[in-house]
Formats: structure tokens, C-alpha cells, sequence
């Protein structure tokens, strides 16, 4: 036993440059980290899934070893990654359930959203719907799975003319329903065929039968491949974390998507306020987990009738020690939850509880008052409503109301930057920090996440335009570049590909 400590003991000293060693560093950014002890850095290290230390280029090099993944920003800005703090998040993956096809002038255009559904879909998830014309297929070309098979190569497609009697698949398709060019056509249907006589992908009436019998039935209820698409969607826009306000208890499917290593998204989970109270077990922190559980949600719709009821498993709940988020749209539902959550402080005593007010809109001034005195999280949605245009964010602000923000996707753009951008009279840094450490304080979570710090949870991005810079050097929208949840890079633009050459070779190394 003793001798064996001195060889570990003589093993640790001669690894010692390598345990200091990051796994994963990234200089020349303009980080804005959102923690105001160091408001802004150039570059920062990652060891394992937390960030080991933020600071100077020269700093930070210093942390590279050779088995160092080493990124270049090229002095782009890096910022913690967004947390949406509403968001309906199988809604989401079940939009790409279904593709439409209609507004599209030419099969190019067809072949770019297979392609975009592709990035996201897991593999072997059938792509469904369509509504394409036959007017798109120009100069006598006619419909043919040539045309979309190098989009679609591990996923089936079965997509409908305008007309639906007829269809396209591709060859994924075709091969599962076991159709080749010996394959006769069905009673009442034609599999059009090529100068070859081997069958092009259109196939017309009962001929479709043959392909659409093999989608499954719950095409669009198979939640683990939606969230699937969801977190791969998510990772593409830097959403490092979402809580789903949705109020199927869903943490099963989330879970058993981790222990795959295909969730790219923190998840907290919320379940609806009846349920909880009818099973009690909405409470589940998670143990290191990516998705985790401790809200229950509700609605008001300022209906003064209902508002005891509301109460009393407001109250059960919170006594249990669960957070609770209720939805209030419009002055009278804001007063009632402001009322309720007030009597439930008083009831149960003071603790650390957040409540939230989901949406929080067009409160007055009371409401605010009282949200700030007790404590309530403001859990706005900028883009899907015009309340930042108005000034309302910075009267929450100026009342001490905390602010997160989210989506509300699919109801709008799931994408980040259009809340940011209509965050109205906040300032961009202020929209920034309500979508990062905002949300993270709206989960509990702000002394892990939402900010880039020394020991938090290494989840960040790295845009394509620095919104920070005076706007003539602003795009229209920045993109994201990279996005790293937990310490791994979950997703990468392919603009940013300049980066794997500075990887493949850090600083002499060849990196492994
Ligand atoms: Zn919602």
C-alpha cells in the first residue's frame, strides 16, 4: 500500500504540466463575460466541463499543453450562452416534423431546406410533408430523387406535390420499401420510371402506399428524436440552456438523450401545477445532470373566480419547497399572481423561492413595486411582444424587477438575437445579461452558469459580428460560430472552418 502512493505520488509529478494543461482554450476574443469583477477578457481556458481561468492572451497561453484544442476567435465577441428561459421545447423539434414546400420558386431552393432539415434531424427521422410544383422542374426536367438523394443521404424522404395524389422519395425511401425497377405497379398507381426503367422517386396514387405505410405512427409523439432536434437546433444558436414552460414531464426523454451524449442543452424542466400536485414529484436537481426539474407552471387569465384555487396549490406547492411560475398577460392577471404570491409569502414565510411571472405584461407600476419586494422574476419574451419598445424592460429594471429573458419558441424565432435586438430601451449588454445571467438566477443556477468565470460551467459562444462595435461594423443579424456546452464544442458554423487548422496545430503541436 505504501509503495503504491510513492509511484502515484511520482507519476503526479511527472504529469504535472499536463494536468495543468487545458483541455480546451480559445484567445484572441472580445469577451464580454457579464460577471462585473472582470467585465471583459481575451481569452479563457477550459478543463473538463468548467472554465478553469478567463484573462489575458499571454495568460491564458500559458495553459496550453500538447493535447490542447486551441481556437483563434480572431477577435470576435464571445459571450456565456444564451438560456431561454421559456421556451416549448419538443414544439420546437416537431417543427422540423414537417417540411413545407410551397413558397419555393426553384428545386435549388428545395434541395437548401432538405439540407437545413438534415443538420438537425437525427439520423434515419423521416422528412415528411412538401407542397412543392411541378413548375419548379424547368427546361424539361422532371421530378427525379437524383435531385434531392445527395441532400438526404441517411434520412427518408416522402414529400407530396400541391397535389397529393402524387410524391417525391428519395432513394433512402425507396430502398426501405424495398422498390427497385422489378417492382410492378400497384392497382392504381404508377411508380414513374426513368429511360432505365429504374423508378425515379415519383411515385403516383397507390404507389405512394408502398413508401408512406413505413413512417412510423408516432412520427411526430417520438420525443426522443425531437428532442434530438431540438438540442441540435438549440446548439446552432447558442442556446446553452433552455427551461421548458411546456408541461409534459418530459425529463425521462431528456435523460435517456444524455446518456447517448446527444444532449447539446441544459434543460430544466417545468411541469404543469396540477400534475405536480396530483403526483408530487416535479422536485429533481438533477446530480450533475444536463436537464433537471424544480418548477411547476400555471395560468391566470385574471379570472378572480379561480384565483382561490390558484392559491391553495400555489401555496402546497411552495410549501414543498418547488419553484412556481405562473403566465400572466395583461394588467388584472399581473395583480392577481402579485396578490397571490404576496398572501404565500406571508403564509409560508420568507425563503429563497423566485417566483416568476411568465410574460409579465403591461404590469403597473404597484405590480412592479411588488415584484420587487418580493422577488419575482420578470420572465419576458422581447421579440414576441413590443414591450421593450415601449420602455417597459427598463421601467422592470429601474423598479428592481429581475429580469430573464427568453423565446417563447416556436410561438417566434427561437434565435436569440431578435429578443436582444428588441430589447428596446436596454441597452444591448443589458439584453445580453438578462438572456445569460438573467435566466440563469430565474433557474437557480446563477452561481454555475450565465456568466464567463473562473469555476462555472464551461457553455459559451462565439458569434460572427461583434454587436458590441459601432454599428457600421454590424451585419444585419450575427450568427453563431462555435457554441461549447460543458466543455465540448457542440456545434460549429461552417464559415468558422479556418479554426481546425489553427486546432491541428497548436503552437507546434500536432493536437490529438
Ligand atoms: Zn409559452
Amino acid at each position: 500500500m505504501r509503495l503504491r502512493s510513492v509511484f502515484i505520488i511520482a507519476l503526479l509529478a511527472a504529469t504535472a504540466f499536463a494536468q495543468s494543461a487545458a483541455d480546451l482554450v480559445i484567445v484572441n476574443a472580445d469577451i464580454r463575460t457579464m460577471d462585473r469583477s472582470l467585465p471583459r477578457a481575451e481569452a479563457l481556458a477550459v478543463t473538463g466541463n468548467k472554465i478553469a481561468a478567463v484573462g489575458s492572451n499571454a495568460a491564458i497561453r500559458k495553459l496550453i499543453g500538447p493535447k490542447t484544442n486551441v481556437v483563434d476567435a480572431s477577435g470576435r465577441l464571445l459571450l456565456p450562452g444564451f438560456n431561454d428561459a421559456h421556451v416549448h421545447f419538443m414544439a420546437i423539434g416537431n417543427k422540423f416534423s414537417s417540411i413545407d414546400l410551397s413558397g419555393f420558386g426553384s428545386t435549388a431552393d428545395i434541395v437548401r431546406e432538405l439540407e437545413y432539415y438534415v443538420r438537425f434531424l437525427p439520423k434515419r427521422r423521416w422528412i415528411l410533408g412538401g407542397r412543392w410544383r411541378f413548375e419548379l422542374w424547368q427546361n424539361g426536367e422532371r421530378p427525379d430523387r437524383k435531385l434531392i438523394d445527395a441532400a438526404t443521404p441517411n434520412n427518408p424522404v416522402l414529400i407530396y406535390n400541391s397535389e397529393p395524389s402524387t410524391a417525391l422519395v428519395n432513394s433512402v425511401a425507396l430502398g426501405l420499401a424495398g422498390i427497385t425497377k422489378l417492382t410492378k405497379d400497384p392497382q392504381g398507381g404508377e411508380i414513374v420510371r426513368g429511360p432505365d426503367d429504374e423508378p425515379t422517386g415519383l411515385l403516383k396514387g397507390k404507389a405512394i402506399d408502398l413508401v408512406s405505410r413505413l413512417v412510423p405512427e408516432n412520427h411526430t409523439r417520438n420525443w426522443k428524436e425531437i428532442a434530438e432536434t431540438a438540442t441540435n437546433y438549440a446548439a446552432s444558436l447558442g442556446v446553452t440552456s433552455v427551461q421548458d414552460v411546456h408541461s409534459d414531464d418530459l425529463l425521462a426523454v431528456y435523460r435517456d438523450l444524455e446518456s447517448q451524449g446527444k444532449l447539446k442543452t441544459r434543460v430544466y424542466d417545468c411541469v404543469s401545477l396540477s400534475d405536480w400536485a396530483k403526483t408530487r414529484r416535479a422536485f429533481d436537481i438533477g446530480n450533475g445532470s444536463l436537464a433537471r426539474q424544480g418548477c411547476v407552471k400555471s395560468f391566470t387569465e385574471g379570472d378572480d373566480e379561480w384565483t382561490p384555487t390558484l392559491k391553495a396549490d400555489v401555496l402546497a406547492a411552495d410549501k414543498a419547497g418547488v419553484q412556481v411560475a405562473v403566465h400572466a398577460i395583461g394588467t388584472r392577471p399581473n395583480e392577481i399572481i402579485a396578490g397571490v404570491y404576496d398572501d404565500i409569502v406571508r403564509t409560508n414565510g420568507p425563503r429563497d423561492r423566485r417566483f416568476r411571472a411568465e410574460h409579465a405584461e403591461r404590469p403597473n407600476d404597484e405590480t412592479l413595486r411588488k415584484y420587487a419586494e418580493l422577488g419575482v422574476i420578470a420572465s419576458v419574451q422581447p421579440y414576441l411582444f413590443t414591450s421593450g419598445l415601449s420602455g417597459a424592460y427598463r421601467r422592470m429594471s429601474d423598479a428592481n424587477v429581475r429580469l430573464a429573458f427568453g423565446s417563447d419558441a416556436p410561438m417566434t424565432e427561437f434565435d436569440p438575437m431578435f429578443a436582444i435586438f428588441a430589447s428596446g430601451t436596454l441597452s444591448l449588454e443589458e439584453g445580453v445579461r438578462a438572456y445569460t445571467l438573467g435566466s440563469a438566477y430565474a433557474e437557480f443556477q446563477e452561481t454555475v452558469k450565465g456568466t464567463i468565470s473562473k469555476g462555472k460551467l464551461a457553455d459559451f459562444v462565439i458569434l460572427s459580428d461583434n454587436f458590441f462595435e459601432p454599428a457600421p461594423k454590424r451585419a444585419a443579424r450575427p450568427f453563431v460560430l462555435l457554441t461549447v456546452v460543458d466543455g465540448e464544442v457542440v456545434y460549429e458554423h461552417s464559415s468558422f472552418k479556418h479554426v481546425d487548422v489553427v486546432r491541428r496545430f497548436v503552437y507546434g503541436f500536432a493536437a490529438r
